[in-house]
């Protein structure tokens, strides 16, 4: 009988694994994950930004976690020796109309709390000589780390703390009843006091299994990245975002500089017709007839179809790729840039057709569901995993850390 079970090897039960530790140090935790591999979805193909909190609603679970998650982040590497690097970001208006979003974008950082300039063109060639630009935003605190080297770190504190982590583990079954959950895998029935949800883009489908039919569903959407070729690395120096659409919730495809010194371009964001599905010809058929059932994405496709349009044009044709990432540096060619893995977003979508903005977690009998956690939440990883523990009632057989953390 385990303590706590947690269900997705990725950023988030990893750090929810960590947390518990932390709190109740001779806890019996389990970790479980169906791949080969922890990190081995959105995790592990993400663009690796420490995100500073900026774009968030003020006081929303976003701005609050990612603020205090850049900070808890950076902190983290630093103890641990992972390579990362704070080496800000800037946000530019390309076009007149985009001044007016780019100002409301600055109030929202100073809201935030966040230390950030407002700067013009001159000194935005200064800080990337090849971007153009009307005006920019300066966030110094945004950085770059490798989230899967993060995620084996937590791992290892985890498994140094006697908790364990099994791979090829895959959750089909649960039952929640007063006496435990009673958690089945493809291997084995696992007996747990409480369990955690952080499956992912399958969280919506693990929280159901438990008996919680959530008012939302997992929509994946894809997000497609080129590569510069190493000898263009140099037409950027860091992190380069355009203004985001406001009404959506993605940041526009963007370059980002990466840890092992490779720059990404991208990512886009089309509907994907597999919940795990990398390539542009994956199909799995539950997945898609989930979507194309859920009365929810109707609505949400008829509210945003100019833009969905634009992103499956954009997936379609480099040239339509390019033509964006034009609009930041000029001088980008279609022959400077070479297919790169694409990621697949977990993005929770409510039955109204709104696109569940914020993290959102919800709690069961014995059980918590992480049931939206987008991007920034590798950013946010461990305020997410100290949130989620402390969700978690008084446990009377288990001690109680009074100080520190690992
Ligand atoms: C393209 C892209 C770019 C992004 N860029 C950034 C960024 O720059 N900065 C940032 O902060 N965030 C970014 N994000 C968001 C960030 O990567 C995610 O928010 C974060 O990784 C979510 O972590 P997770 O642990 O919830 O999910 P995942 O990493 O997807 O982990 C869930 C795990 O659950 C496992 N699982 C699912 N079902 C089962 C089951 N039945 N049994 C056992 N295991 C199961 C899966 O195999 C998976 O390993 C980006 C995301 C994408 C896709």
């Amino acid at each position: 009988m385990y303590d706590f079970t947690i269900i997705g090897g990725g950023i988030v039960g990893l750090s929810v694994g960590k947390a518990l530790l932390e709190r109740f140090p001779n806890a019996k935790v389990l970790l479980l994950e169906k791949e080969k591999t922890l990190a081995s979805h959105q995790t592990g193909h993400n663009s690796g930004v420490i995100h500073s909190g900026i774009y968030y609603k003020p006081g929303s679970f976003k701005a609050q976690f990612a603020r205090k998650g850049s900070q808890s982040m950076t902190e983290f590497c630093q103890r641990y020796n992972i390579e990362h690097d704070i080496c800000g970001k800037v946000i530019v208006a390309t076009k007149e109309e985009e001044l007016p979003l780019l100002d409301n974008l600055f109030d929202r950082g100073l809201q935030n709390g966040l230390n950030i300039k407002k700067i013009d063109s001159d000194r935005l060639k200064e800080i990337e000589p090849h971007v153009k630009g009307l005006g920019a935003i300066h966030v110094p605190m945004a950085g770059i780390v490798n989230y899967k080297q993060v995620s084996e770190a937590f791992a290892t504190i985890i498994k140094e703390n006697g908790g364990e982590v099994k791979v090829f583990e895959e959750v089909t079954n649960i039952k929640e009843t007063n006496d435990g959950v009673f958690i089945d895998t493809n291997n084995a029935t696992y007996q747990t006091n409480m369990l955690i949800n952080c499956a992912g883009l399958h969280s919506d489908r693990i929280a159901r299994m438990t008996g919680y039919a959530t008012d939302t569903k997992i929509v994946p959407f894809r997000g497609e990245y080129f590569k510069l070729k190493p000898e263009k690395r140099g037409l950027v120096k860091n992190l380069i975002y355009p203004v985001p659409n406001p009404n959506f919730p993605f940041l526009g495809v963007h370059f980002t500089r990466m840890i092992g010194g490779e720059v990404d371009a991208g990512p886009n964001a089309v509907l994907s017709f597999k919940r795990e599905g990398y390539r542009k010809t994956d199909f799995n058929i539950k997945d898609f007839a989930e979507v194309m059932s859920y009365g929810g994405f109707w609505k949400l496709a008829s509210k945003y179809m100019k833009e969905g349009l634009d992103e499956m044009a954009r997936s379609f044709s480099k040239k339509r790729f390019v033509e964006s990432l034009q609009e930041l540096i000029p001088e980008i060619t279609e022959d400077d840039l070479v297919p790169a893995p694409a990621g697949v977003r977990a993005q929770a979508l409510k039955a109204d057709g709104s696109l569940v903005d914020d993290f959102h977690i919800i709690k069961g009998k014995k059980s918590i569901h992480v049931c939206n956690a987008p991007s920034p939440a590798a950013t946010a990883s461990i305020e997410i995993g100290k949130y989620v523990v402390n969700q978690i009632p008084e446990q009377t057989h288990l001690r109680e850390a009074s100080v520190g953390g690992f």
